[in-house]
């Protein structure tokens, strides 16, 4: 029913009628507990957000099930993006170094700050997928045929990505090809802290066995601990940051981020 209305209204009437909706929103819960750093605004709380699906949870999938405080009601960060942004102003020198950057399915909050920035050459691919209209912004994107020669970036962003693509060493290989010597990546998925090895079913096809079975209608497995190995098969040097195992400058508690989420960046 949802996915009908947004057919019938136009693209650039549903992105001003979001904006309007996610000001009123942000409005509405102006407070001094939680602060997003995308938006730059303070809220007294945030928007819950995840699934309640039964294997999120026997499998222990890392912010994927539902929780309290997770989505911003202004720019609609989750407690992921947030992460990056930590990483991002911490541990790197995006904010002033020219750099050109390939986004992979952008997340909004990131690819409006992403793009505004002057220092940044900045790229994006999406694949157009049923479900997902009012982020239909950029470039169509084969990931496992990226059309870009090689060592075209020095960063790449591809979050939540992985887990929809069938042939991911495929894609994973693409990754390691457009990218420069030197340069590093940030490849998000969801994880299972309890599978050591990730868990595929390629006869499960239909939308509903792909939620039962992975967690969601259009994901095709569960990473488990040996999502490492699958990075570092096509090259990749990977390092984790975990939220409070490094030192951050800044609060976490007000960011909201999940502390159990790790996030992965690789080199090359
Ligand atoms: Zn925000």
């Amino acid at each position: 029913m949802k996915s009908a209305i947004k057919k019938l209204i136009p693209f650039w009437l549903g992105r001003k009628l979001r904006g309007a909706y996610q000001k009123v929103s942000g409005f509405l819960y102006t407070g001094g507990s939680y602060y997003c750093p995308y938006c730059k605004k303070s809220f007294r709380k945030l928007l819950p957000g995840g699934s309640d699906i039964p294997v999120i949870y026997e499998k222990q999938i890392i912010g994927a099930g539902y929780r309290q405080n997770n989505v911003c009601p202004r720019c609609y960060s989750l407690d992921r993006d947030r992460l990056v942004y930590l990483f991002l102003q911490e541990k790197t020198t995006i904010f002033n170094s020219p750099i050109t950057l390939f986004h992979v399915a952008p997340e909004g909050c990131l690819r409006v700050l992403l793009a505004s920035m002057s220092n940044i050459t900045y790229v994006a691919g999406v694949k157009y997928l049923e479900g997902y209209y009012y982020e239909r912004l950029t470039d169509l994107l084969d990931i496992t045929s990226i059309p870009f020669d090689n060592e075209a970036f020095d960063v790449i962003i591809c979050n939540h990505v992985l887990e929809h693509i069938q042939d991911d060493a495929l894609a994973i290989s693409e990754l390691y090809r457009v990218l420069k010597p030197g340069g590093w990546a940030i490849l998000q998925v969801p994880i299972s802290k309890i599978l050591e090895t990730t868990f595929e079913d390629p006869t499960a096809i239909d939308p509903e066995t792909r939620e039962r079975f992975f967690g969601q209608f259009d994901h095709v497995r569960i990473y488990g601990q040996d999502y490492k190995n699958r990075l570092e098969k096509a090259g990749f040097i990977v390092k984790t940051y975990n939220p409070t195992k490094e030192k951050w400058a800044v609060n976490l508690d007000q960011l909201a981020i999940n502390p159990e989420e790790d996030l992965y960046v690789v080199y090359k």
